[in-house]
């Protein structure tokens, strides 16, 4: 059984003794190992079943480690990107020092770094004196964790898990590459484009940035799936589902309610923020309830955090299309 609790001191311990530390951050419960470990971050691929080519981010708990994980000189979009939106879930990449394990990258030239706002994951950075790789804490492929207990369910043999309650945010961080060839967004999240584009130039998604001929790390297909199939519901509400289906609206207003099928909702009043805190728990929910055999989801409106929202859905559902 996996140790959970809220004891911080036994949590940055046990990073420094290379232990592997689920923990609570705005985003997502993050599988934290020092970085600078290779051990141990060979044991959060081995546990989550990452295949290797899928680098890790390096989580900060202050900007003075910057310099251990980027080499210089540093682009100034860096600091500017940093001081606009850090602490916060906006992840940066840019060119790695040498001695980051290849293991983190992926064998790529560059490091992706992030310095959360979630309380207990700055405390945990800030007193294991570690730069704390951590992936999201599931399997790979699978449903991200928004509460400990997602954690639980899938990585049975990990060290402790922080339990901090549910995320606040719900959706993974924006992931930008900063390079000679511009700013580019590599996975949307919780930070919108707009917002980055207020600080920084943003290249188009479509130009092309330098991956170094590997498959462009946030752009695999399907990804974030529910053990179930999961469909998007492309004409509306239908009027029946089969039996044993669920069903998730984005608005509580508009729930129907139709017989033998699970209905849930992501939202009050169709905010897509909550909607987004509420994504991947109302997934567990339903790959949890063993009468629903198949879920089918309302798409969001692709606006603000609700770009997030979608590129999730398209890749959780990647494998089940109608
Ligand atoms: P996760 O930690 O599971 O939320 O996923 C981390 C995301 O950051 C993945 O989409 C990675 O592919 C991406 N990432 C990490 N390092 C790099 C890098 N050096 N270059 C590009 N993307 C990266
Ligand atoms: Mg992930």
């Amino acid at each position: 059984m996996v140790c959970t609790g809220k004891d911080m001191a036994l949590a940055a311990q046990l990073i420094r003794e290379g232990k592997l530390v689920a923990f609570p951050t705005e985003t997502v419960y993050g599988l934290g190992a020092d970085a600078f470990n290779a051990a141990t971050v060979a044991r959060v691929f081995e546990t989550k079943e990452r295949p290797s080519f899928d680098p890790l981010i390096v989580h900060i708990s202050s900007i003075d480690q910057l310099d251990e994980l980027f080499l210089g000189p540093i682009d100034p979009r860096v600091y500017k990107l940093a001081e606009a939106f850090w602490p916060g879930p906006l992840t940066i990449v840019h060119n790695k020092q040498p001695h980051v394990p290849d293991l983190v990258t992926s064998g790529l030239s560059t490091v992706a770094v992030r310095m959360p706002s979630h309380p207990m994951a700055l405390e945990l950075i800030r007193q294991s004196g570690k730069a704390v790789a951590a992936p999201s804490a599931n399997k790979f492929g699978c449903l991200s964790p928004t509460k400990a207990e997602h954690v639980i369910k899938q990585l049975k043999t990990i060290d402790y898990v922080l339990d901090g309650g549910a995320t606040t945010i719900g959706v993974e961080s924006t992931v930008v590459s900063v390079s000679e060839a511009g700013v580019k967004i590599l996975r949307h999240g919780a930070i919108i484009r707009e917002a980055i584009a207020n600080v920084v130039d943003v290249i188009d998604e479509k130009d092309k940035v330098d991956t170094q001929g590997l498959p462009a790390p946030g752009m695999i297909k399907s990804h974030y799936s529910p053990l179930k199939p999961l469909y998007i519901l492309k004409e509306g509400i239908p009027e029946t589902l089969p039996a044993g289906s669920g069903i998730i609206v984005n608005d509580a207003r508009v729930m129907p309610h139709l017989p033998e099928v699970k209905n849930m909702a992501l939202s009050q009043d169709g905010d897509l923020n909550e909607m987004a805190v509420n994504l991947f728990a109302t997934l567990h929910a339903m790959e949890d309830d063993e009468q629903v055999r198949e879920i089918y989801i309302q798409p969001v409106e692709e606006k603000g955090i609700g770009r997030a929202i979608m590129d999730r859905l398209r890749k959780a559902s990647y494998n089940y299309q109608k």
